[in-house]
């Protein structure tokens, strides 16, 4: 027998097949979906990749397949094939999110407990380092397997490295001193749930709405039906409770249930709700703080069919599990749901997919759904279930808007208007936490020549850099790049160098200043670091009952504070301005998540959102926390623009050294789309250099392309690739991304 062997390597030049034969001694074991060793090229060592079809015979003169690891099941190889064509990567960079992480190893994990440990993290983007690889700036091939290594895997150790690549710790500090990777000392705490007494709870009896939802869904479980539920509540409004309870009668069924839930609002505090229902030992949490030892024996637990709750971020729904009774996606309107990485897959069309083959309702939860999700549930494609009120009748908070032009016009140039000043002031006397977000970093965003209108730009990137106090420097927020303050402007020679915008980091300054009785705390990129988590700050914050918290986005997302009682919103426009067709949605999602951090439970919760436009309908609807009046505008805006759910954006994004290359493949794509792609169903705009036209000192293009998606187009697309491929420029990568979070 001859098996069809994908090899496990990311060259665009590898995504086809190549015929081995199967050894007698290994017919037995080998199907669709096995691990094999070969030997390939002129490599003496031998290389892994999948079996990913098998026959009678080849029409090659072919090597016998070498060696057989694990298998996949071929329902698995089955979905990688559909994201390979859907999502335009390789087959095995998708087979590779289906595989067991690691290997089992209990000398590694004991040794490692209660200790310091050495971890090793990647300090530059895959794609980067893949360039770097395919130019040969990285020509060792042991540096190449421990990157390769640390691609696939988080949260490595230097033992679990020399372990698993044979890679040495003079390799990896190599490494370190090319800026590849970055080694950070961690303390390894015990199993945190471990000796933790979690009382347990009972099914609370339901709310008339509660019920009316449940009922439908667990309708579907017992009949073994798919359909696609959006539970729409507002926060509090008793979604979880009815997630418990479903699962439950998952359970009872015999069957597992899959919960997804944004990355960073998987804290303990949200498993401990499952926990305290469920048998702990049926749950597996997969997130990507695990260590390689950890995560390996979460997968096993739920291969095994131990667990019979998966509880993780997006790429959970690649869990190893079969006999799925439900899939739940909690705030699905979360751009962390869609990959940015290769392969570019959105996790939310996985789950429908996978719901389907296995007959069981999938349930999208959100206060603040997803745009197209709710028109979708409008056209009857989703069926809309319904929260209206709060479960425990704890109030919305009282959500006021502060004209800042007003404020200008009054002469106060602060950051905080009189309003906002004002109930800081009379929080702290009365010890109640206050939160302030802004949504941005740093210090200033820019600084401008008064004169000459010049701004400091990354040499590297072309966009502007961002003042630090804290090093007194400029620091390029894509490549870390970074500068000495100017102090004489380099164009006219002029001193009316100023400072403009505010970030976090200033933020807090006046905030010391204008309080200095307060005590505050920070959290955003540049405070979250690996060692200082954004959990463990916001324990601090809980804990230590630390007055006020200053941060980014990271401080809106499910954590339940109960005595903060003041939220306010220093500049809800920051999120209005970007060049992106979803800014009033985002805008719309963060503030009312904001606000929803204020007086959760007895306390009475205000909010204040700063604003210069104060009558955008973005901000003016989340004040009256009314999605529906949000939703009404913005659809009619999205149709009268075609933006999606009207149409897809199909972004096809081009990367190059050099700059003559680039404008030549991507004219020869755009013209090649041009002959294929229906005139009348596809908008194609023609290459333009993106709005950061370049980055890492890599130029930077893209093709817009507007209309629906479908088979055909895909197949289209995925051709068009293919001839690039072909056509073997080696200077340039391209990448197709469908609906992507970031335009830029
Ligand atoms: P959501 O997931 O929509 O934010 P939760 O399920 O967390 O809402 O519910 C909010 C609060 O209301 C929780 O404290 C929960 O225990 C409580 N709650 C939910 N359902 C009920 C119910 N049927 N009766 C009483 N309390 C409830
Ligand atoms: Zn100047
Ligand atoms: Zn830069």
């Amino acid at each position: 027998m001859i098996a069809e062997v994908i090899i496990n390597r990311s060259a665009k030049k590898l995504n086809r097949t190549f015929d081995y034969n199967i050894p007698v001694e290994l017919e037995e074991l080998v199907v669709i979906g096995s691990r094999v060793l070969v030997p390939f090229g002129k490599s003496s060592n031998l290389v892994e990749g999948y079996v990913i079809a098998i026959k009678e015979n080849t029409t090659y003169e072919v090597k016998n397949i070498a060696q057989i690891k694990h298998n996949l099941t071929e329902k698995q190889i089955e979905l990688a094939k559909w994201m390979a064509k859907r999502y335009f990567c390789n087959l095995s960079d998708c087979i590779k999110q289906m595989l067991t992480p690691g290997t089992k190893n209990k000398e590694l994990k004991k040794n490692i407990q209660d200790k310091k440990i050495n971890v090793v993290y990647l300090k530059k983007d895959i794609e980067e380092i893949q360039f770097d690889i395919d130019i040969g700036k990285i020509k060792s091939e042991k540096q190449k397997k421990v990157l390769q290594f640390l691609k696939n895997n988080e949260e490595v150790t230097i033992p679990e490295i020399e372990m698993f690549t044979g890679g040495t710790r003079a390799i990896i500090k190599t490494l370190e001193k090319n800026g590849y990777v970055e080694i950070v000392e961690k303390k390894i705490e015990r199993d945190p749930l471990a000796n933790k007494k979690i009382e347990k709870t009972k099914n609370l009896p339901l709310t008339d709405e509660q019920e009316k939802a449940f009922e439908k869904v667990k309708d579907k479980i017992l009949k073994n039906e798919y359909e696609e539920f959006l539970l729409y509540g507002v926060t509090g409004s008793g979604k979880t409770e009815v997630y418990l309870q479903l699962i439950g009668q998952v359970l009872e069924q015999r069957k597992t249930a899959i919960v997804l839930v944004p990355e960073i609002s998987l804290t303990p505090q949200m498993i401990d709700r499952f926990i305290a229902r469920f048998n702990k030992e049926e749950i597996a949490v997969l997130h990507s703080k695990l260590s390689i030892g950890e995560r390996y024996d979460e997968w096993n637990k739920i291969k095994e069919q131990k667990a019979k709750i998966i509880i993780g971020a997006r790429s959970a729904i690649f869990a190893p599990t079969e006999n799925i009774g439900i899939i739940i996606i909690d705030e699905e309107h979360d751009s962390s749901y869609k990959s940015e990485a290769i392969p570019k897959y959105d996790a939310k069309e996985i789950a429908k997919k996978i719901a389907k083959e296995n007959n069981c309702p999938l349930v999208l939860g959100s206060a603040t759904p997803d745009i197209t999700t709710y028109y979708k549930s409008q056209k009857g494609q989703i069926t809309l279930l319904e929260l209206t009120k709060r479960a425990n009748n704890s109030k919305l908070p009282n959500v006021e808007i502060v004209d800042l032009k007003m404020e200008l016009a009054n002469g106060n140039r602060s950051m905080l208007s009189v309003k906002l000043h004002d109930a800081i002031e009379k929080n702290l006397k009365a010890q109640k936490q206050t939160i302030l977000f802004l949504n941005r970093r740093g210090y200033s965003t820019f600084i401008m020549c008064r004169e000459c209108g010049y701004t400091v730009k990354c040499k590297n990137c072309n966009i502007s850099m961002t003042y630090h106090k804290s090093i007194n420097k400029l620091k390029c927020h894509y490549c870390g790049h970074e500068e000495n303050v100017v102090t004489i402007c380099p164009e006219c020679h002029s001193k009316k160098i100023r400072y403009f915008g505010t970030g976090t980091q200033k933020l807090e300054q006046e905030i010391n200043k204008l309080f200095p009785q307060a005590q505050t705390i920070r959290m955003d990129v540049d405070t979250v670091t690996k060692k200082n988590s954004h959990e463990d700050i916001l324990n601090r914050f809980r804990n230590e009952n630390i007055d006020i918290l200053i941060g980014t986005q990271m401080v809106v997302k499910g954590h339940h504070f109960p005595n903060v009682t003041l939220v306010g919103v220093i500049a809800a426009d920051s999120s209005l301005n970007i060049d992106d067709y979803r800014a009033t949605e985002r805008t719309f999602q963060i503030l009312t998540q904001v606000a929803g951090r204020a007086g959760r439970e007895k306390l009475e919760g205000n909010v204040i959102i700063q604003s210069y436009n104060p009558e955008n309908f973005s901000i003016q609807y989340a004040q009256k926390q009314d999605y529906n009046l949000f939703y009404n505008t913005e659809i009619t805006i999205r149709k009268q623009l075609n933006y999606p759910p009207f149409c897809d954006i199909i972004l096809i994004g081009f990367n190059s050294i050099f700059e003559k290359e680039i404008i030549e493949v991507s004219n020869s794509v755009y013209n090649y789309l041009i002959q294929k792609l229906n005139n009348n169903l596809f908008t194609i705009l023609k290459p333009m250099p993106s709005p950061i036209d370049k980055i890492q000192n890599k130029y930077r293009w893209r093709i817009i392309i507007k209309g629906h998606i479908d088979e055909n187009a895909n197949q289209i697309l995925n051709e068009c690739l293919q001839q690039v491929y072909d056509k073997n420029y080696k200077n340039t990568r391209i990448a197709i991304d469908v609906n992507p979070n970031n335009m830029m």
